[in-house]
């Protein structure tokens, strides 16, 4: 991933240029219920792993359980509880990551307040998630306020923190596509230095006749045409130019762009190998589709979960052959086993040599394994009430802080300053 190309133009910003947005994760999960292996081998692992290396934001979106959940609120804070536990049981370290509940971050709404005054309605309208959600949750009147601003409201997350990176499962990359346009549209209309294009206008004469016109015509190319070839010819003619200053040049690669200086860095996401961990029946594992196994479940749970799964339906007997290739358990294999386990299994089910008892086993196993340790200290934490709410009020402060310098910036370039 290159970073924008905006961010080195202005290395005379301190803000902009110390802020390496590159270096910034952020992610959040809804307190809406149990985690399940879904949310940990979708996101959970990748939490733990960028904790070491960047500087990392985790929260508990519990006002986004309210977008969906309004009428059923008695049971946020204690999901929000648990979540916290099991974050910290799966590895995330309050030592490495600000973990902290976004309501206690109100930064977050004052945000999605001001990027709502220039987010177009047709973006929201227009997302795919938005019919879904109203058509799988029809029992519910989705019609509202707050579902509708549901991916400003992340936005406005990811956007508070310059993060630049965004682990997330594979059907919230959308979400994150359209962030990167609310930034976008946000720098260009608010990007500018003041006079911003009389300075760029005043530039371009100082180039010569000749450059200048040519100059002109391949911005306009690229403005109005979106055509790449010229952005890259003006650069380079830019590149050439002897007889205007660096400081005018910085300001003509932003004016040629059609933009100003970067105030809220474009995010990206990132997706592990199971970004769209299935489930006891094949399809996503998910809460609503009741095909989960969550962090919590016992080792009996899990056998008899992993037992009753469905498997290849044309293989009614044990002497049938099967194909692994429409077996909701081979897919799990897919994350669990490893090579050697997996030709075992094709030739296996293939030859009828196995039968689906026996391809199952090493799941269990798998499965046992990777929550017991989770668990043991899951129970520590949960005997340590007080250490667990002394994570979340820090890692509130943290963000805070951060959250507040992007707000300066932001409430700055939206010409509320009245200092
Ligand atoms: P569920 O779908 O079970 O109801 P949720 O969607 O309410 O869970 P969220 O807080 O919206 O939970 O999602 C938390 C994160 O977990 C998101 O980044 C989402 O993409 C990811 N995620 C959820 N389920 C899966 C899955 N089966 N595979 C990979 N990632 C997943
Ligand atoms: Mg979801």
């Amino acid at each position: 991933y290159n970073p924008p190309f905006i961010i080195w133009l202005f290395p005379k910003e301190p803000r902009l240029s110390s802020v390496d947005s590159q270096r910034r994760v952020l992610s959040g999960m809804r307190p809406t219920g149990r985690l399940h292996l879904g949310h940990y081998h979708g996101v959970l692992k990748n939490w733990v792993r960028l904790q070491h290396e960047y500087e990392c934001f985790f929260f508990i979106a519990d006002w986004h359980a309210l977008t969906t959940g309004y009428d059923e609120v008695t049971t946020i804070s204690q999901s929000a509880w648990e979540l916290a536990v099991d974050w910290l049981a799966a590895g995330v370290s309050p030592s490495s990551a600000n973990i902290f509940i976004q309501s206690q971050v109100p930064e977050h709404a004052e945000l999605h307040l001001l990027l709502s005054m220039v987010c177009p309605l047709g973006w929201l309208e227009r997302m795919p998630t938005f019919k879904e959600q109203q058509e799988k949750l029809s029992h519910k009147d989705l019609n509202t306020y707050g579902f509708l601003g549901y991916p400003l409201l992340q936005t406005a997350d990811i956007l508070i923190y310059r993060a630049g990176l965004v682990p997330v499962g594979a059907d919230q990359v959308p979400h994150i596509e359209f962030s990167r346009e609310v930034a976008r549209r946000f720098n260009h209309l608010y990007g500018k230095e003041p006079g911003f294009e009389e300075k760029a206008e005043q530039a371009i004469q100082k180039m010569g006749k000749k450059a200048a016109k040519l100059f002109n015509n391949l911005r306009r190319a690229y403005n109005e045409q979106g055509d790449e070839e010229a952005l890259e010819t003006a650069r380079a003619l830019l590149k050439e130019q002897q007889n205007i200053t660096i400081g005018d040049k910085e300001r003509l690669f932003g004016y040629l762009e059609g933009g100003g200086k970067v105030i809220l860095p474009e995010p990206q996401s990132l997706l592990t190998e199971a970004s769209k961990m299935p489930g006891l029946d094949g399809a996503k594992m998910s809460k609503s589709y009741g095909n989960t196994i969550s962090l919590r479940d016992t080792t009996d749970e899990v056998a008899d979960k992993i037992k009753r799964m469905p498997t290849d339906p044309a293989r009614v007997r044990r002497t049938d052959p099967g194909d692994p290739a429409k077996c909701p358990v081979y897919q799990l294999h897919e994350v669990y086993s490893d090579a050697g386990t997996r030709d075992w299994v094709q030739q296996g089910c293939k030859s009828a040599g196995i039968g689906c008892l026996d391809c199952k086993k090493p799941i269990i196993d798998a499965i046992q394994a990777e929550l017991k340790p989770m668990q043991e200290r899951a129970a520590d934490y949960e005997s340590s009430p007080d250490l667990v709410r002394s994570i979340l009020a820090d890692g509130a402060e943290k963000a805070r802080e951060t959250a507040r310098e992007t707000l300066v910036d932001v409430r700055h370039a939206m010409g509320l300053n009245y200092r």
